[in-house]
């Protein structure tokens, strides 16, 4: 669906906006429209420790353009700070600062990355936890105090180091266009496995692209987020099977003419979905992208059994089943890697969808939980938790509600189904196999909630 505000305060009302303090969302430069002009632009490396030089080495050995100190007046693409040895919260006051004084070089659609171990209380001595801890404080609010369609992400580093194969894969998700969308948001390293991936391979499409020659199940690919999922594994290099109700049939063909995949009409809540996806594949099962979902939203205390059942069915027991009875069967091929979606919903909870939070917070349980299992066949699973997405789904809200649930959101517009799909195209690559079971979040920094 179109934001006609965004497109008014981008041209005739530009200066109205400005002049009444109106919100004002830019154009984001996603994956297709990133300009080469600032894809030439130079990434900025903050820290003092070893590890930050390695990773400038290592950004200048994949093209990028790489400074260690900012110079007034250049533009920057992004920032990079890597805070991985602060052992206290005082020791991050030169990187963090650094981080402050460069912010106003970046460029319109710029990107701040925060390297840093992950926070682990358990196991963490008290000051080197709150170090950590204090890190993730420090990049969500950056992500809050953005402007012109930037970003701040962090990569945390659970129990790894900085050259785990998955760092430079999320570096070049969260460096390119294909996150877009996301922002205040943490993508967890916890192993050393994962393909060495550079970074013109991850943006490199058809035969050369990163699922080049794998083939991927997209289930509810007849529209919305699953059909821009399937046009975006299709892109990448994925033969796509595509799976939608026999009443979607339609749709579903003609998005799979279009990028010469197959179709396979089913009922994920059938008792032989699992079977039947296997078969469609005709080998073990690679990548699985369970998208299909439903919503019947009503407030608890006038929740119908029919309403409350269809969701837990559709949403989260039909995917459990799935991938239960692909695991069992060892139909599941080795490094096979399925990606779910959640929701925000089932994050931060929502009024009237009891139902849909339950089985969307059901999803974030589901893969965690999930994760050792797919770790022993070398494998991933992870989910994603879109926030406002411009689909039918979200079209059917009344007009007023939309225009405050866009605004409310730190790039103050709605997603598109294509950024969903870029994320789950980066957690379903060979390169983001050190990535697993974890959720993240696709949602402009909503701050609805969580
Ligand atoms: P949509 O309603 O536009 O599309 C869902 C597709 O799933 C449809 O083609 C539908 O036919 C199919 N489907 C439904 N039940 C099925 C079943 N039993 N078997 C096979 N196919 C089935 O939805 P969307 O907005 O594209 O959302 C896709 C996913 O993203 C859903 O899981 C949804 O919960 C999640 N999500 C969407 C948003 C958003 O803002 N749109 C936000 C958060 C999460």
């Amino acid at each position: 669906m179109k934001d006609t505000y965004l497109n008014l305060v981008n041209g005739p009302l530009k200066q109205v906006a400005k002049t009444l303090g109106l919100p004002q969302p830019v154009e984001l430069q996603r994956f297709d429209s990133t300009p080469e002009s600032y894809r030439r632009k130079p990434v900025l490396v903050l820290g003092a420790g070893p590890e930050a030089q390695k990773l400038a080495d290592m950004l200048l050995e994949n093209g990028l353009e790489v400074r260690r100190h900012s110079t007034s007046g250049e533009s920057l693409r992004a920032i990079i700070a890597v805070l991985d040895d602060a052992k206290t919260p005082t020791d991050l006051s030169e990187t963090v600062l650094g981080i402050g004084s460069a912010l106003r070089s970046l460029a319109k659609c710029g990107r701040v990355i925060t390297i840093s171990m992950a926070p682990d209380a358990q196991n963490q001595d008290p000051e080197l936890a709150a170090a950590a801890q204090g890190i993730t404080g420090l990049t969500r609010s950056l992500a809050h105090e953005m402007r012109a369609g930037s970003t701040a992400n962090g990569i945390l580093l659970d129990g790894v180091d900085l050259q785990a194969p998955s760092v430079a894969t999320a570096l070049w998700f969260l460096l390119s266009g294909k996150s877009a969308y996301v922002s205040g948001q943490f993508v967890t390293v916890s192993s050393q496995e994962g393909t060495p991936v550079r970074m013109e391979q991850f943006l490199s499409t058809g035969t050369s692209g990163p699922l080049a020659g794998r083939s991927a199940v997209v289930t509810g690919a007849a529209r919305g987020i699953g059909a821009a999922i399937a046009r975006n594994l299709a892109r990448d290099g994925a033969h796509v099977i595509g799976v939608d109700m026999p009443q979607a049939g339609q749709a579903l063909a003609e998005v799979m003419n279009e990028i010469g995949g197959k179709t396979l009409q089913l009922d994920i809540t059938a008792e032989s979905a699992a079977q039947k996806i296997a078969e469609a594949v005709g080998g073990p099962v690679d990548v699985l992208i369970h998208n299909a979902g439903i919503t019947r939203d009503k407030m608890l205390a006038n929740m119908d059994a029919a309403r409350w059942n269809s969701v837990i069915t559709v949403n989260i027991a039909a995917q459990a089943r799935v991938n239960a009875h692909l695991s069992e069967k060892g139909l599941f091929a080795d490094g096979a890697q399925v990606v779910s979606l959640a929701s925000t919903s089932g994050i931060a909870g929502n009024r009237g969808q009891t139902n849909y939070a339950t089985s969307k917070a059901g999803v974030i349980g589901l893969t965690a939980a999930s994760a050792k299992d797919f770790a022993h066949r070398g494998g991933t699973i992870n989910a994603v938790a879109p926030g406002f997405i411009e689909t039918d789904m979200t079209a059917k809200m009344p007009p007023l509600t939309r225009q405050v649930a866009r605004r409310l959101s730190s790039l103050q517009q709605g997603g598109h189904p294509v950024d969903v799909a870029e994320t789950i195209g980066f957690l379903a690559s060979a390169g983001a196999r050190g990535i697993n079971g974890t959720t993240v979040r696709v949602c402009g920094q909503n701050m609805v909630g969580a």
